[in-house]
């Protein structure tokens, strides 16, 4: 193809690195972005403060290594999931993505299977490839379902050392039922199977959703992962976490880099959590626009999914990517997810989902007035 693939393949790459292409949701200057799922609300200015006076006291002490077992931020994340969990429960990492990757060089590796259903995150077939486990394919039913007795007999059928489950759903923004998990845990008795629930999205869920984490006693091969990403705001800072057994997070004492959080990354997570209450103010706010956008495409006659998540994964487009960069001259950015007649879209500010509501109403009224 192109001169720098074919200089890339030159390399001795790994047989099962070749010919593949990186993560790259496009990062576009776009007055509006909702393509990633970020938190559009930015950090609310108490927290900024806070984060600004933590970094600088670290800063002070940045000759020397930063604590290699986070202890103060992991009792400040078992503190804020609750369930009974303390720090011994609890590990993190560079972004939630970094964790999935201890997970899998942990129990994955050659020779073994990673078990995914998509449509679901585009990075747990890249993080399977970069640690030589096979990564297999589920099925969903119509409308992208997933009940417990299909999943469990996939399981069964497939004996995977690893299964990926993704609630709320990216990128159809659905969340699982626990009896899903529960079931799919069972299934993974006999061949051991370690099944990761990614709650990436969790603190968007409607009031009264249950976590995965009400079903961690007594289940060692369970693994909840969590990020700081979203609902607290803090992608760029690159802050991931799990929650499991004590022995899982030993396990991945085996893996990890050593030193691999910053003070800087400890200092800033630790303040945001201290300081949480303006970034949950926002997740309100944002499930408020979530909720809107799907009852406001639902009155332009299009097919929004049940949405758990800050983004809203809708239906009933002839050339969604048409529609795509029609928004995009307008300067709105989201997600083409390459889904036959369907986009995804981040809940934004108030002032954001309008001008994407508005530019998609008039681009809907154009093309219906065109000739196909
Ligand atoms: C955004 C997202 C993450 C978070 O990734 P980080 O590395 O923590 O930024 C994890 N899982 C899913 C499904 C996501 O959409």
């Amino acid at each position: 193809m192109n001169d720098q693939l074919e200089r890339l393949n030159r390399l001795p790459l790994r047989s099962n690195l070749r010919g593949l292409t990186p993560y790259g949701a496009p990062q576009l200057n776009v007055p509006i972005l909702l393509n990633v799922n970020e938190n559009t609300h930015g950090v609310p200015a108490d927290v900024r403060a806070a984060i600004t006076k933590a970094v600088s006291e670290a800063a002070a002490g940045l000759n020397r290594y930063p604590d290699r077992e986070f202890t103060e931020l992991r009792k400040a994340l078992a503190e804020y999931l609750g369930h009974g969990l303390d720090e011994s429960n609890l590990w993190a990492a560079n972004g939630s993505n970094e964790v999935l990757q201890q997970i899998l060089q942990a129990f994955g590796g050659p020779g073994r299977r990673a078990l995914g259903f998509p449509p679901t995150y585009s990075m747990y077939p890249l993080l399977a490839t970069g640690t030589d486990t096979e990564y297999i394919v589920g099925k969903r039913a119509e409308g992208y379902d997933l009940s417990a007795e299909s999943a469990a007999r996939q399981v069964e059928e497939l004996h995977p050392n690893i299964v990926f489950l993704c609630s709320p759903n990216n990128p159809t923004g659905t969340g699982l039922g626990l009896d899903v998990v529960e079931a799919v845990y069972e299934a993974g008795e006999a061949s051991q199977t370690i099944v990761i629930v990614d709650e990436a999205y969790h603190e968007f869920a409607h009031d009264g959703t249950p976590s995965a984490l009400t079903l961690l006693p007594g289940r060692e091969r369970l693994i909840v992962s969590r990020t700081m990403s979203k609902a607290f705001a803090l992608a760029g800072a690159r802050l991931g976490y799990m929650a499991a057994a004590p022995e899982v997070t030993d396990a991945l004492r085996l893996v990890r880099l050593p030193y691999h959080l910053s003070a800087i990354t400890q200092a800033t997570a630790l303040a945001a959590l201290q300081h949480r209450g303006a970034l949950m103010a926002d997740v309100e706010d944002i499930k408020k626009q979530r909720d809107r956008i799907v009852a406001e495409l639902t009155r332009m006659g299009l097919k929004p999914a049940a949405s758990d998540s800050n983004y809203v994964f809708f239906g009933g487009l002839e050339d969604p990517h048409r529609v795509w960069q029609e928004l995009l001259d307008a300067g709105v950015l989201i997600r083409d997810v390459g889904i036959p007649g369907h986009l995804r879209v981040t809940a934004g500010t108030e002032t954001e989902t309008t001008a994407f509501l508005t530019s998609l109403e008039n681009i809907l009224a154009s093309q219906a007035a065109l000739p196909a």
